[in-house]
């Protein structure tokens, strides 16, 4: 299970207590799944574990917006199942856009939270109070059009396990650069009507909704870009062809063909889609660093086991300085890489207007680090590492894809590199300016940078579809004072 211990100043008691019942949870119901062996059965893995994380109340720190929570629950899922781990990333990644675009703190949909993390700190009103949260039976898509809110709708049952989400805004001509997506939605009185085609989207053919990136203006790229729910059972949505991972993990196209929606289930104004999905991405990244962080503990952990049973030449591996130093290598750069997780959660949790770049490092680092980290101990495990069925073959697959999706590595440099530049260029912030940033370039990763659209002159009223919009403080130029460091004290 992955230690609570080092990253004990970034956790607040609650967390800790959280990280001890995920573990539980993860060690009882997640880790004795057999792992499926064919992309159907690993489909029909996901919506089974989709309703076991919805019953134990896993999801509702994503409604709590307590990114801490969700790295933890990542880090423990990704230990035990980095197909589990998938699955509580979409529900993430669907649902985020509706809270943002909602904007202001979210309750817990119902019942209690596992970890009494569900407190968005201020009391307001839930956007999801008196929603379909209570009393909606099954959270299937047949009813979709009843609720004028697709948030309403669909947030809840999501949050609950009642209905799987999915995230579609890759297209086959856009992937790093968002704002060349093709997929339209023109407008028809009370509808938009969808074409294009959204490739590599996980849980393509199985989900219930779509949160769905399309263009309203073509003209205005980015600017151009809306985001819509879609109900799977909408006519002229359809799921194309399944893309069969080396992991289990279901992934496909599908396609918009005039399918028509009304213009009820489009999230926030019209052309802020892309800052809303840019602002998802933006915020969740420091999780995906988290489910990489999972893996990596199991990789170690597993190197660790083998290494101090198995002997040759009459010793234990583990006796070997060659393995002590990749031991010591893999425990030193998980450990980096998870204070950079928690250090970018906590500072958002603390209500950091924006970490981009904080965000870009732990996502880059952790998954980067973890790669190398599973790719030692299948080494350690010799040809054992390497037989299918062995937990470090399995992690070896499911660990690559992190470094690409949610913003590939090179994206999280360009990101982190754009910020140490302009911080380094700009001059002393005019204290009349709406932002203390340079203007930005136009450059090939600004679509995959909330902050790069914040920097962008955005209309009076356009501001503030998302935290990581315009005019924000980066975090790490916010004053000392406003926003202290956590306390020290705690061991490795
Ligand atoms: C397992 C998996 C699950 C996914 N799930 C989803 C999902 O649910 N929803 C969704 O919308 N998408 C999803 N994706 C898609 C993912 O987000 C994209 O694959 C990713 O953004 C990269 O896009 P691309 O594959 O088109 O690569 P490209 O953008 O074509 O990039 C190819 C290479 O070029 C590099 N590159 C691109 N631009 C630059 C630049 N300016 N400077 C330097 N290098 C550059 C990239 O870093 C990369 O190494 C998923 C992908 C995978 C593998």
């Amino acid at each position: 299970m992955p230690d609570p211990t080092l990253i004990r100043p970034y956790l607040e008691d609650r967390h800790v207590e959280l990280a001890e019942r995920v573990a539980d949870f993860c060690a009882r119901s997640i880790a004795p799944l057999p792992e499926p062996d064919h992309d159907d059965a690993a489909r029909a893995r996901a919506r089974e574990l989709l309703a076991a994380l919805g019953r134990a109340g896993w999801f509702e720190p994503i409604a709590a917006r307590d990114l801490r929570a969700l790295c933890l629950i990542r880090e423990a899922l990704a230990y035990a199942s980095p197909l589990a781990d998938a699955v509580f990333a979409l529900q993430a990644l669907s649902v985020t856009p509706m809270l943002l675009a909602a904007g202001g703190p979210v309750a817990a949909p119902s019942g209690s939270s596992p970890g009494d993390v569900v407190h968005a700190g201020s009391g307001a009103p839930s956007p999801l109070a008196g929603s379909a949260a209570a009393g909606e039976p099954d959270g299937g898509p047949g009813d979709a059009a009843a609720a004028t809110s697709p948030r309403d709708r669909w947030a809840p049952a999501a949050l609950r396990g009642a209905a799987m989400g999915a995230f579609a805004m890759t297209e086959p001509d856009a992937g790093s650069d968002v704002a060349a997506l093709r997929t339209t939605a023109r407008r028809d009185g009370d509808h938009y009507v969808l074409n294009g085609v959204k490739t590599f989207s996980s849980n393509a053919g199985i989900a219930d909704f779509y949160t769905v990136f399309a263009s309203t203006d073509p003209e205005r790229r980015g600017r151009g870009i809306s985001c819509f729910v879609v109900p799977a059972d909408t006519p002229g949505l359809r799921f194309v062809r399944p893309l069969v991972l080396s992991a289990p993990h279901p992934l496909g196209e599908i396609a918009f063909e005039e399918c028509r929606v009304p213009a009820a289930w489009r999230l926030g104004e019209e052309g802020e889609g892309y800052k809303l999905g840019l602002a998802t991405l933006d915020r969740l990244r420091p999780t995906v660093a988290a489910a990489a962080c999972g893996m990596a503990a199991r990789a170690l952990d597993e190197a660790l086991a083998h290494a101090t049973t198995r002997h040759q030449f009459g010793q234990p591996l583990a006796s070997f300085q060659l393995v002590q130093d990749k031991l010591a290598r893999m425990a030193t750069e998980l450990a980096a890489a998870r204070l950079l997780v928690y250090r970018a959660a906590w500072e958002a949790d603390h209500g950091a207007a924006r970490t981009t770049k904080e965000a870009a490092m732990a996502k880059a680092f952790a998954t980067e680090a973890a790669q190398r980290i599973v790719d030692e101990a299948v080494q350690i495990l010799g040809g054992r590492g390497v037989l299918a069925d062995h937990p470090v073959d399995r992690l070896y697959r499911a660990v690559r894809a992190l470094r690409i999706y949610e913003g590939t590595t090179e994206i999280q440099h360009l990101i982190i590199a754009r910020h140490l530049i302009e911080r380094a260029t700009s001059s002393p912030p005019d204290p009349g300016a709406a932002s203390g940033h340079a203007a930005s370039s136009r450059s090939g990763n600004e679509m995959t940078d909330a902050s790069a659209s914040a920097r962008e002159p955005v209309p009076a009223g356009e501001t503030g579809a998302a935290p990581g919009g315009a005019g924000g403080p980066d975090a790490s130029t916010r004053p000392i004072a406003s926003n202290p460091p956590p306390p020290h004290g705690a061991s490795a």
